[in-house]
């Protein structure tokens, strides 16, 4: 038996990135994967890949900063595997900017979707893990949750602050009372396509230059943390994990 065989994981921004390795990682472990975000044709390629290797997914089309369509996407992972083991929210986007550039649609779509994207996802499995008394949410907040880098990611750097704020103030609410356990995650640069939302030039040319000088972690290297914090046994929470590239500051 491998070591998720059974447990039932949602999986949000899994169309590319760290959520897709993390979905082809949990699914080869055994889990059975809610794959969420909006773009289905590549959940639809990535469902295929994980059956073709003889795992189990579901494909669950959504938009995280829409409360129907996180519900209507929680619903359909509950009527298809009946519950809900881990939520990883993962889905986020960081389109960097200079604040007096006020590229306000920006931000509005960050804090819809980095912060409210995860109340959302929250809100919706954690009635169904009170239920079942265990469960186990995993957020994703960055290394600019724990320190704002300077220019650029002040908006990006609040919400990934709200996000480890939240994450930390759910353990303790529902870990004692509920038996569910909650893990904030915070890479430093990692290998996606997150870079490639940032639309002011200044900081397109900035990103080009990191990629010069950093070995990036891979996607992978993120998923192998998040199925070390699910397989722990069920008393231990990891609660934080902070991963980094050797040779990022
Ligand atoms: P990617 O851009 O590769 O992945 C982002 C994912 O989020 C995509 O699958 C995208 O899917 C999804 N997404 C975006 N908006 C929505 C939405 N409204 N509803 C549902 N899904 C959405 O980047 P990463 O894999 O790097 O990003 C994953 C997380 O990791 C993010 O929260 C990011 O902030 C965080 N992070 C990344 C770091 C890095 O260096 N890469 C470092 C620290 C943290 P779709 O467009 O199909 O909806």
């Amino acid at each position: 038996m491998n070591a998720l065989t059974g447990q039932v994981v949602l999986i949000t921004g899994a169309s590319s990135g760290i959520g897709e390795a993390t979905a082809k990682k949990l699914a080869a472990a055994g889990a059975r994967v809610g794959l969420a975000a909006r773009r289905a044709d590549r959940l639809h390629a990535l469902h295929a890949e994980i059956e073709q290797q003889g795992g189990q997914a579901v494909v669950l089309e959504m938009d995280v900063a829409d409360k129907a369509s996180v519900d209507a996407g929680v619903r359909k992972l509950l009527d298809t595997y009946g519950r809900i083991d881990v939520a990883f929210n993962n889905a986020g986007l960081m389109p960097l900017s200079s604040v007096d550039e006020f590229k306000t649609d920006e931000w509005d779509r960050m804090v819809d979707v980095n912060i409210k994207g995860v109340l959302n996802v929250s809100a919706a499995v954690l009635p169904q893990m009170i239920e079942q008394h265990s469960g186990h949410i995993i957020n994703t907040s960055s290394v600019a949750g724990r320190k704002v880098f300077g220019q650029g990611f002040a908006v990006y750097s609040a919400t990934k602050f709200a996000v480890s704020a939240f994450t930390e103030g759910l353990r303790m609410e529902v870990g004692h009372k509920h038996n569910i356990r909650v893990t904030s995650i915070q890479p430093g640069a990692t290998a996606t396509e997150l870079t490639q939302h940032t639309t002011s030039e200044e900081y397109v040319q900035m990103i080009a230059g990191f990629s010069g000088q950093l070995q990036f972690l891979s996607p992978e290297d993120i998923a192998d943390t998040v199925l070390f914090a699910v397989s722990a046994p069920r008393n231990v929470n990891i609660a934080e994990l902070f991963v980094m590239p050797t040779n990022q500051v």
